[in-house]
């Protein structure tokens, strides 16, 4: 038997309760007197600080952020120089002939906008093949040893650029850059030292479970990495996996659905991509964008194409996710989902990022009962989105406000690695939302909603608020939140998170 005896913790603004816990569950919540402490009892000090049920960040992609722990960060370099620099560490660091991956350079922050090509890494890393992906994730730049690997020479789609004497650049956009990705080679022992790596920060940061997707490329990696580290009982949060459509043959034949079914870990079910990104001006969009006028963005299905694939998924049962941002793509979601709304699965289907929703695609998601997830931080880190979309578009991006009053259930999300994984900064950014839009802020109480109730409800959790026979999954904080300032919101620290009654983290315990 083990039990945890939380003293001192302030719940829904009420401060001096005390919660005992018991294999996992809420024994007791008692206000004022305390309860003797079994002798057995692990006991955490409250101080006074706010309990929450456990934080859950619903879309992310932890092997993604596991990877990009160990590839050389790019970021913040201010020419090509400073760029050399890193990658060099990298390829000391790495074995001859391994792969170096690298992610975050931006052109426009080199003198002159000039685009980097192979010219200019070829000297430092002749043996090893580089791929170091640009910070929008849509274009990379590949060495000529990874030209060679990857017998690329002989490519001819524009998607492979050419300079002026026809020679590839090094420098692959879009559909090339997965081609690239997927011949990368990847094992299983990677990807879970990646998902520990990525778990124990997760935990830091007050996540008690992650909805957690795959990626095309890696998905097979990935799943052999999350049963083996489920057999070995080495994860200490709840994941809820979504597959790609790719992965649905080889979840079928290896028997994962029924093997990756408990409360700790579940395949959930399939994520879908309908459009692209604003920053990279692929989301699709109903009118094009503001500043360039002849693009209005990437469907990547047409509509009966989605439809049908949509109708195949949902006739498994799975739980469907499809990412749409730009109006278009939330319409042709919204469209595809509603039509398989209220057949014989009970899932609840969502839309991902749910991005530019005007009022017409809000009532359609209402009427079908389409969930979103959404990602506060886009609202802070999107600084070009005026730009973008006008002054008019503008009012329709990220409307969360309107979302959740006019009854779309809603859960809050980082999209890590786009974005922290932090739901305390998910959270200030959804009161505050950098000062654009202010009437579309949530209050305190709706942020902490998106991260608790609503995200169990739309991971097909049971609800499980803080009283006896609960779940005990908590997140407790430094501090009393109730009446805190939305700015300062982000200044609260996580003093210790709580899985099945087991302490995960504790503030001091590195
Ligand atoms: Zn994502």
């Amino acid at each position: 038997m083990t039990r945890l005896l939380i003293r001192d913790c302030s719940i829904s603004g009420v401060a001096g309760h005390f919660v005992l816990c018991t294999d996992g569950r809420i024994e007791r919540v008692s206000q004022g007197e305390m309860p003797v402490p079994p002798g057995d009892a692990e006991i955490i000090e409250a101080n006074g600080g706010a309990l929450h049920a456990g934080f859950i960040d619903t879309h992310c992609h932890p092997f993604e952020s596991g990877w990009l722990k160990r590839s050389v960060d790019l970021r913040g370099t201010s020419n090509v120089t400073a760029m050399r620099l890193r990658v060099m560490a990298g390829v000391r660091r790495a074995a001859p002939g391994d792969w170096v991956t690298g992610m975050g350079w931006d052109q426009e922050a080199f003198p002159g906008g000039r685009m980097p090509t192979r010219a200019d890494v070829d000297d430092i890393s002749p043996a090893n093949p580089l791929a170091l992906t640009r910070v929008c994730g849509h274009m990379a730049l590949l060495n000529t040893r990874a030209i060679e690997v990857l017998g690329l020479e002989g490519r001819t789609s524009n998607e492979y650029e050419r300079g002026s004497s026809g020679e590839l650049t090094g420098i692959v956009k879009e559909r090339a850059l997965s081609e690239v990705f997927s011949k990368v080679p990847r094992t299983s022992e990677r990807a879970a030292a990646d998902l520990q790596s990525v778990e124990s920060e997760a935990a830091r940061l007050g996540l008690t479970a992650m909805h957690c997707i795959l990626s095309p490329e890696g998905y097979r990696e990935e799943l052999e990495a999350i049963t083996s580290l489920v057999t070995s009982g080495s994860l200490s949060l709840r994941y809820r996996v979504y597959v790609p459509p790719e992965a649905l043959d080889h979840v079928r034949e290896q028997g994962l659905r029924d093997r990756l079914a408990g409360e700790g870990v579940r395949i959930n079910g399939v994520k879908i991509y309908a459009d692209g990104s604003l920053g990279a001006r692929t989301a699709a969009l109903r009118e094009p964008y503001s500043d360039d006028p002849t693009n209005s963005g990437i469907l990547r299905y047409t509509d009966e194409e989605l439809a049908q694939l949509v109708e195949r998924v949902d006739a498994d049962g799975y739980q469907i996710i499809i990412h749409a941002i730009g109006d278009r793509a939330v319409e042709q979601a919204a469209e595809a989902l509603g039509q398989v709304s209220g057949g014989g699965n009970p899932m609840r289907h969502r839309v991902e990022h749910a991005s530019l929703v005007p009022r017409d695609l809000r009532n359609k998601m209402v009427r079908h009962r389409i969930r979103a997830t959404v990602q506060p931080l886009f609202i802070t880190s999107d600084t070009w989105a005026v730009d973008r979309l006008g002054e008019e578009r503008v009012r329709d991006l990220y409307p969360l406000k309107s979302m959740l009053a006019e009854g779309i259930v809603t859960s809050g999300s980082s999209d890590s690695p786009v974005e922290s994984m932090s739901p305390i900064l998910g959270m200030w950014a959804a009161m505050t939302r950098g000062g654009s839009t202010p009437e579309e802020a949530l209050t305190m109480e709706e942020a902490l909603g998106i991260y608790t109730s609503a995200a169990r409800s739309n991971g097909h959790d049971p609800e499980e608020p803080l009283m006896a026979g609960s779940v005990a999954d908590f997140t407790l904080l430094d501090a009393e939140t109730k009446g805190s300032h939305p700015a300062l919101f982000r200044k609260i620290g996580v003093l210790a998170t709580v899985v099945g009654g087991s302490v995960v983290h504790s503030y001091g315990a590195g």
